[in-house]
């Protein structure tokens, strides 16, 4: 695999740019992999990435039915953050942020990772209160966290109504090592990193049935046929109840749409994220001068990747509310994505009651931002048997245990995470 570099810039410039290798192949499926992991999306191919990388396996097989980047790797809204409350999610999404800090140069591509700050507005005083909990307790487990006054959230923002809206701006929490990466990217890297490395990553292979001996997997029917392995790792996100009912399992999980918005491209704008706090609206800038935001699901459970008017204009709303210059701002594109809603919100990385099927699921609309983590704790259960340290709390039977991890508070509904 050809290693890119300043260097090989410079040398495909003088030579036309005619030397430029494929990043990834198109291999034919073997007969029986090691490992399949079903789900070329950012989970399913940093796993494979760091199976390869990390521990060692060769013989791995990633089947998409799509291509690479189709899923809500390439649908989300880009941001990364891990400003996380609970012990159980706190150690797992700063894993996570460590390993986007060294991503680029450990995968080779540029994946444009833009650590331009997230700040989360308050409204009040409660709220402020509780985001001062939070900030506390990144603090506590080692993560930056600021809590900021209305002035110095001015000094930032200055553009955003703090004065005249319905809830007044009182100040933020702000993780200064949040921002964005751009998510397509991330799907190229990794496929293109565990490719070099022998993974097969094989595009338009749909897996339509799950071969079982007893409480054994012996391999999975595909849209390219019959493919045998010894461990079956699932990470299709927002089919994963579809996927894991062809091994019969019925998972916690609801299937919603969320929409995202990027407006025609302006001149710089907003050099950080900012998340409204009495709505459900967040807003960055690409690169290329798009405003880039979302808000809330769209709240009914769905497999479509497209979303309603109403979600529409409950995003204009806030986002007006916000920024008022935003009513004059024309909306170029919007998209929906599937989100695997896990009934505390939180994700699932675990075995299951099949002695050698590993499922990885629940991400919910923040799982981009885990790409990294999630890969290789996915990557370290399955080559282990063990869950990896940060991982432990996101076992697939806390829901019957008792021990959900309700970052939000707000109970069993899938749609209110
Ligand atoms: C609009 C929107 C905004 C978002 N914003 C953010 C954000 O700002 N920050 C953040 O952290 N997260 C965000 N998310 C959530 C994040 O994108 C997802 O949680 C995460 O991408 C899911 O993991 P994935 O990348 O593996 O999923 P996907 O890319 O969806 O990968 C799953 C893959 O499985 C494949 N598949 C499904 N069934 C089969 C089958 N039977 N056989 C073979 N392949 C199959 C699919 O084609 C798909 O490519 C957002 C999501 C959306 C839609």
């Amino acid at each position: 695999m050809m290693r890119y570099s300043a260097f090989s810039v410079f040398l495909q410039g003088l030579t036309g740019n005619k030397g430029w290798a494929s990043a990834w192949g198109s291999p034919t499926p073997k007969s029986h992999y090691d490992v399949i992991i079903v789900g070329g999306g950012g989970h399913g191919l940093s796993t494979a990435y760091y199976l390869a990388k990390t521990f060692g396996f060769r013989n791995v097989a990633v089947l998409e039915k799509g291509y690479v980047g189709s899923g809500n790797v390439g649908r989300n809204t880009t941001i990364i953050r891990s400003n996380y409350l609970l012990p159980g999610n706190n150690p797992f999404y700063e894993l996570s942020l460590k390993l986007w800090e060294g991503l680029e140069q450990d995968f080779n591509f540029n994946a444009m990772v833009s650590q331009r700050g997230v700040l989360n507005l308050y409204h009040s005083d409660g709220q402020r209160d509780d985001y001062a909990r939070r900030g506390n307790a990144m603090r506590l487990h080692g993560v930056d966290a600021e809590l900021l006054d209305r002035e110095q959230v001015r000094k930032m923002v200055p553009f955003m109504d703090f004065d005249n809206a319905r809830f007044p701006i009182q100040g933020g929490l702000l993780q200064r090592r949040g921002g964005t990466v751009r998510h397509d990217a991330v799907a190229w890297g990794y496929a293109r990193g565990a490719a070099s490395r022998g993974v097969d990553v094989i595009q338009h292979c749909e897996v339509t049935g799950i071969k079982r001996d007893g409480y054994r997997v012996i391999g999975v029917e595909t849209s390219r046929g019959f493919i045998g392995c010894d461990k079956l790792a699932l990470a299709t996100a927002g089919n994963s109840s579809v996927v894991a009912d062809l091994a019969g399992i019925r998972l916690p999980i609801e299937s919603h749409v969320l929409q995202a918005f990027v407006s025609e491209g302006l001149k710089p704008f907003i050099d950080t994220v900012v998340t409204f706090g009495v709505g459900h609206f967040y807003i960055s800038q690409s690169d290329k001068g798009g405003l880039v935001f979302g808000g809330d699901i769209d709240g009914y459970n769905s497999y479509a990747q497209r979303g309603n008017l109403a979600m529409v204009e409950h995003v204009a709303e806030a986002g007006v509310s916000m920024i008022p210059a935003l009513a004059r701002v024309r909306t170029l594109r919007s998209w929906g994505g599937i989100m695997d809603m896990s009934m505390d919100g939180s994700p699932i990385i675990d075995r299951t009651h099949l002695d050698n099927l590993y499922l990885n699921a629940g991400w919910c609309y923040g799982g981009f931002k885990a790409t990294p983590a999630s890969g290789y704790c996915f990557a370290h259960l399955i080559a282990r048997n063990e869950p990896q340290e940060t991982a432990r709390a996101f076992r697939l039977d806390r829901f019957e245990r008792g021990y959900a991890i309700d970052e939000r508070g707000a109970g069993p509904m899938p749609n209110l995470h």
